[in-house]
């Protein structure tokens, strides 16, 4: 997990909006290989192995529980998700969750300058310099208003998953998900079709 990425990580436990604290054990660069974020509100501690944030109990399954009632992914790439999402200009942080996750590395080189999160990604998308990885059951662990994009693949297109996405982006900036069907409240709706919902974040 990237280091500067704790200034917009929250706990994701049930108490007021607080900021977390990274003890790094093991670094590789600008990155967290081995370690704990703390939270200074509950004591919670989440372990980083692997340069994977662990968000949830021990054991706790991984994430999204759409499963099967899950449409199957659009038929765009990942330069189609790029077009979507329109990051402009280099900074900030974009997450990838659930599925939309298997673009992690080729959003890395298609935008760069954007640290993109992978958030409950599908087996095989491992963290890089420009990818972090987040496992995380029960919500996106991202303070309100901070990140500048959210691609929510198919099987998190749903609660709580979309209420998440709109909380932690940027008023004015891109939600894309992979399920034409999916809620756009807290959305000014972009477009629809094609197995998709793309929107904006409408602004208070
Ligand atoms: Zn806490």
């Amino acid at each position: 997990m990237f280091i500067e990425l704790t200034e917009i990580l929250r706990c994701p436990r049930d108490h007021a909006e607080s900021y977390l604290v990274a003890a790094p054990i093991t670094m590789d660069g600008r990155r967290i290989v081995r370690g704990v974020v703390g939270c200074p509100e509950c004591q919670a501690e989440f372990p980083i192995v692997d340069g994977v944030a662990y968000f949830g109990a021990p054991g706790e399954a991984r994430g999204p529980a759409a499963g099967a009632s899950a449409p199957p992914a659009p038929g765009y790439d990942a330069s189609g998700l790029a077009a979507f999402l329109n990051l402009d200009g280099p900074g900030g942080y974009a997450a990838l969750v659930g599925r939309a996750a298997r673009f992690g590395e080729e959003m890395v080189a298609l935008i760069p300058g954007v640290h993109f999160v992978a958030v409950n990604p599908p087996a095989g998308v491992v963290p890089g310099a420009m990818l972090s990885v987040l496992v995380s059951p029960r919500g996106l662990p991202f303070k309100s208003s901070h990140l500048r994009a959210v691609a929510l693949g198919a099987d998190c297109a749903a609660p709580p998953w979309l209420a998440e996405a709109v909380r932690v982006l940027l008023p004015g900036l891109r939600l894309v998900a992979e399920d034409e069907r999916a809620s756009s409240q807290g959305l000014t709706e972009l477009a629809r079709g094609a197995g998709l919902l793309v929107g904006e974040k409408r602004p208070g």
